[in-house]
């Protein structure tokens, strides 16, 4: 009876690591998300949304995205696409629809609600386990904020030949005023002075070496994490101090302390549109993240690579040479790759000819990336918009008869276009839609915690024009092993001796299928194939 039992253990025991020698293993995209569950640590190397407030999600039928319309997409955002972070777009009042202009650092647009709306769509976040950073633009406020009025209204009453004073007008320091026209300055109607407004005229750029304007953004800065809020993008780095790195650096040292001070826990992540010898410095300031612009948009490495344009065994040097390059300058660096925003082309119009694998890969990459990842709304159903900006805010594509809840009209201006892809409603449908492979890339980031915070190490052996091989590594977590196909043809790699034996998951279209068999692993068309030992 004992001998039985043996035998049937050791049976059991072939079974279990035949794996190894010749069983064969063929996994689809969705059977291998099926079997992972969630695994990473609460830290912030997360999965990123960004939302346009003004095009994501209408609650009142006026046509405008609103804080409401957010807190009834959270399941949609959270629970059924896998996201652990929203960055909103300004939500302060402006006059603008983008409102980057702020007229008020310490309010709700009313376009988009109350603070009501506002505690309680925070509330909400973190009942579901979602950040939230708010996006805070201090380089410039809007012409209609009382700072800058109250200093127009100072200066227009001020006598010519009179010297103003910050005694009677402190307002006056808040931003650059000149009495001689400067390049980059507008003037000011009614007076004979000119003002700095780097962007445009209707955004004064802030005074940032004034310490009451520092004073006031020390008490907006307290005013919102107090509230709860888990952390800042902030907006335009490079034009703190335009044209010079190190004061424009120094500044993003003194926001940082100033929001460690209030909540050390709190999440920053910079916007530094800039060559990567020019973003990777802002790293000096000690900021938890930067957007990883040299990767993202319609020239940038994601795009290239997807395309075919750039060799696949590039792309694992790429990888390993930016970690290495933002870790040398602070250890704590959580790169932040992002595919697209709400300045850029949308990514299904790079590849015109495509039917949906590019478009996919292109999102696989972006989510295979190290650090906190993130995706613009829209771009997980490969949402259409170029040419003029408010084209690239267009209403979030919630269902193709425009008689789903939320649907927004869009920012006055944008041009009519027809989406090339299916709609949220019926993405959800479809097994081999964008939106789904999408998900199935988060399950995978987020079922091994080494993929966003492991290193790249490139694969040799694997390397070539359409085949990218790298491992991702770190202490205390399990290692994969990462095989990317920029192809159109499935292709098949010879693993021989390489401990990853275990297909653990799949990037692909939904009929295709990852094969391993012996050492030979056949990674589908356009797929991506993470293997882990066994
Ligand atoms: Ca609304």
């Amino acid at each position: 009876m004992k001998r039985k039992m043996y035998v049937a253990a050791l049976c059991l025991l072939i079974l279990l690591f035949s794996g190894c020698s010749g069983r064969k293993q063929e996994v689809r995209m969705d059977e291998a998300a099926a079997s992972l569950t969630e695994n990473s640590p609460d830290d912030k190397y997360r999965t990123s949304y960004e939302i346009f407030v003004y095009s994501f999600c209408d609650s009142d039928g006026d046509g405008i995205g609103d804080l409401k319309g957010i807190e009834e997409k959270l399941d949609y955002i959270g629970e059924t696409m896998g996201f652990n972070q929203i960055w909103t777009t300004p939500v302060f009042p402006s006059p603008t629809y983008h409102k980057y202009d702020a007229s008020d650092y310490l309010s709700i647009d009313p376009q988009f609600g109350t603070m009501e709306d506002f505690d309680r769509l925070l509330a909400a976040c973190h009942e579901k386990g979602i950040r939230w950073i708010l996006d805070l633009a201090v380089n410039h406020t809007s012409v209609e904020h009382p700072w800058f009025q109250q200093a127009a209204a100072y200066l227009r009453e001020l006598p010519p030949d009179w010297e103003p004073s910050v005694d009677y007008c402190p307002y006056f320091d808040y931003y650059h005023f000149s009495r001689e026209y400067q390049s980059g300055y507008a003037a000011l109607e009614g007076t004979n002075w000119y003002y700095e407004a780097r962007f445009w005229e209707g955004m004064p750029d802030l005074n940032l070496d004034s310490q009451a304007v520092r004073a006031e953004l020390t008490d907006i800065l307290r005013f919102w994490l107090d509230k709860g809020v888990d952390g800042f993008r902030l907006d335009a780095l490079t034009s703190y101090y335009t044209d010079d790195i190190d004061a424009s650096v120094a500044f993003t040292r003194w926001l940082t302390e100033t929001v460690r001070s209030i909540a050390p826990d709190a999440y920053l992540v910079g916007e530094v549109w800039a060559d990567q010898s020019v973003y990777s410095r802002y790293y000096e300031s000690g900021i938890d993240s930067l957007f990883d612009f040299r990767f993202a948009g319609d020239s940038g490495v994601i795009t290239q690579v997807a395309m075919g344009s750039r060799s696949a065994a590039k792309l694992a040097e790429d990888l390993r040479s930016e970690e290495e390059l933002y870790r040398s300058i602070s250890p704590q660096a959580v790169n932040a790759p992002f595919y697209t925003n709400h300045d850029m082309a949308r990514g299904a119009g790079y590849y015109g000819y495509d039917k949906g694998g590019r478009t996919k890969l292109a999102l696989g990459l972006n989510l295979m990336m190290t650090g906190n990842a993130f995706i613009y709304y829209g771009e997980e159903i490969g949402m259409k918009g170029s040419g003029k900006d408010e084209n690239k805010r267009a209403p979030m594509y919630w269902s193709a008869d425009g008689l789903e809840e939320g649907m927004c009209s869009g920012p006055p201006d944008m041009d009519s276009f027809d989406q090339k892809f299916d709609s949220v409603k019926a993405q959800l449908e479809d097994p081999d839609s964008i939106l789904n492979y999408c998900r199935a890339a988060i399950r995978i980031r987020k079922a091994f915690p080494v993929i966003a915070r492991g290193a790249t190490v490139p694969q040799e052996e694997w390397l070539n024009e359409t085949i990218c091989a790298f491992t991702r590594e770190g202490e205390e977590m399990e290692p994969v092993l990462i095989l990317i196909n920029t192809s159109e043809a499935a292709q098949t790699v010879d693993l021989q001796e390489s401990p990853y034996k275990q297909i653990a998951g799949v990037l692909a279209s939904a009929s295709d299928k990852a094969v391993l068999k012996g050492t030979k692993l056949t990674v589908p068309a356009l797929g991506i194939v993470i293997l882990r030992q066994q």
